[in-house]
């Protein structure tokens, strides 16, 4: 394969440093496109401003250095990028595929919600708006059909959008445009060919394709890496207080994150540099060989010096 067939990328929020989570993700991904002579991107998805924290973005590019996981070209900020956002909303108004929503959080509190956890929207707005209410988002009207897609990790796969999804934002009620929006324009922006990415994501994936339809862009090909988990079956993550990469021992967090990803390190890696380590990886990768199952992660020792 030569690059020109292989564009991949790692797209952290900046939230807060990486933890092995995340690290699974960028190294899945890094691996992935290395392996196939491909190139490698970097999208900060700094999109959500009040989840954002201050100086995480320096601080997730920096571990990322330290790890040997290097980017090709310059890094994409999603908080510069909402005139492409805007452009792509005003096709769907235009298509009439989008409707304003004049719903609050209190009023959906009581409505379905799927196996992820999330509401089910009702479609209360959806042949307009009640009298006298105030339009406080953008969703995108679904159909009732079967999406399909393939996972490269988990198979065939197929949700209905109106029973498990609903019509979903596409901006929010706070005025910022939604990560569903936002990583579809930009995926085709960086002519990304691979997403890989967290298992979270794999019920987005849905979404994101019936906007691509919409918008007519290309559909990338899609595989979901495990989730790390901590003791409790939590994901790793901000809300479940996941620590942050430590700043020594790398090689010893990168072994357990190639584990997770069913390629833990030979032997004769004892002592190896994390880039040696990716080098043998990269040498070394079968997706087949990733596991579906979650990994549950090692206490990591609590950060000193990051990144
Ligand atoms: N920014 C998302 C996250 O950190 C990832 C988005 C994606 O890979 O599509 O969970």
């Amino acid at each position: 394969m030569n690059s020109a067939a292989y564009v991949g990328r790692f797209a952290p929020s900046p939230t807060g440093p990486l933890h092995l989570g995340s690290l699974v993700a960028a190294v899945a991904s890094w691996l992935d496109a290395r392996a196939a002579g491909g190139r490698w991107l970097v999208r900060m998805e700094d999109l959500d401003r009040p989840r954002c924290e201050p100086g995480a973005a320096d601080i997730i590019l920096r571990q990322l250095e330290a790890y040997g996981l290097h980017w090709d070209g310059a890094v994409l900020v999603q908080s510069q990028r909402d005139e492409a956002y805007a452009e792509a909303l005003a096709t769907l108004q235009k298509l009439g595929a989008v409707y304003p929503c004049a719903c609050t959080r209190s009023q959906l509190a009581q409505a379905s919600r799927n196996h992820e956890d999330e509401i089910v929207y009702p479609g209360a707005c959806r042949n307009g708006l009640p009298a006298g209410a105030i339009a406080r988002a953008w969703r995108v009207r679904v159909p009732d059909v079967d999406t399909r897609f393939h996972d490269r990790i988990h198979g065939d796969l197929q949700q209905n959008l109106a029973h498990e999804v609903g019509d979903f934002i596409v901006r929010r009620a706070d005025g910022l445009f939604a990560y569903q929006l936002a990583v579809v324009v930009d995926d085709a922006f960086q002519d990304i060919i691979h997403v890989v990415r967290g298992a979270d994501l794999l019920w987005n994936t849905p979404r994101q394709i019936y906007l691509q339809t919409l918008l007519g862009l290309p559909m990338p090909v899609y595989a979901h890496v495990p989730l790390i988990t901590n003791a409790a079956g939590q994901k790793l993550s901000k809300q479940t207080l996941a620590p942050a990469l430590p700043g020594t021992g790398r090689s010893a967090v990168l072994a357990q994150a190639l584990a997770a990803l069913g390629h833990p390190p030979v032997a004769e890696l004892a002592g190896a540099t994390p880039a040696e380590q990716l080098a043998w990886a990269a040498a070394h990768w079968k997706i087949e060989n990733v596991p579906i199952q979650p990994m549950v992660a090692n206490p990591v020792q609590a950060p000193d010096n990051l990144p």
